[in-house]
């Protein structure tokens, strides 16, 4: 009985698997103290940046989620709001897309102009995007992050 019961402790220990895709850590030392979610849950990096971070479209650097919508970036002028034009828009309100579909709808009112688009964008690449901290402060000429 004794036997079984410490198979079982092994069983645990060993079944550290991402909550959200299932995924086993390998590494070691994520596998002792993995990062969790809110509620407690272990959670791998591949979930973690889909979730709660998002890629700087000019540097692809990863960069928490609660930065994102400070500064949008406009690589492509979508069809429904002729008014945006190619560039980077402080974000002054939200919502400044229309629900799902940001890609298309923006709302000129939400977003003010602040320079000019940043070279290195791909504008064949995604039609808007957002930039990391410090890609932020650069176009912002170092006038710091303000949300
Ligand atoms: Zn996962
Ligand atoms: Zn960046």
């Amino acid at each position: 009985m004794s036997d079984g019961r410490e198979m079982n402790d092994q069983l645990t220990a060993d079944a550290v698997v991402c909550g959200w895709c299932g995924a086993e850590f390998d590494d070691p030392a994520e596998r002792d103290d993995p990062q969790r979610d809110p509620d407690g849950d272990p959670i791998c990096q591949k979930c973690y940046q889909d979730e709660y971070m998002y890629r700087c479209c000019l540097c692809g650097e990863w960069e928490d989620i609660e930065h994102q919508h400070n500064l949008l970036v406009v690589a492509r002028p979508q069809g429904g709001c002729p008014q945006i034009r190619r560039g980077v828009y402080r974000i002054v309100s939200v919502p400044y897309y229309a629900d799902g579909i940001i890609e298309w709808l923006l709302f000129a009112d939400a977003l003010k102009k602040i320079c000019p688009l940043p070279k290195g964008i791909d504008t064949r690449g995604y039609a808007c995007g957002h930039l990391c901290c410090e890609c932020q402060e650069k176009v912002q000429g170092g006038k710091g992050v303000t949300s």
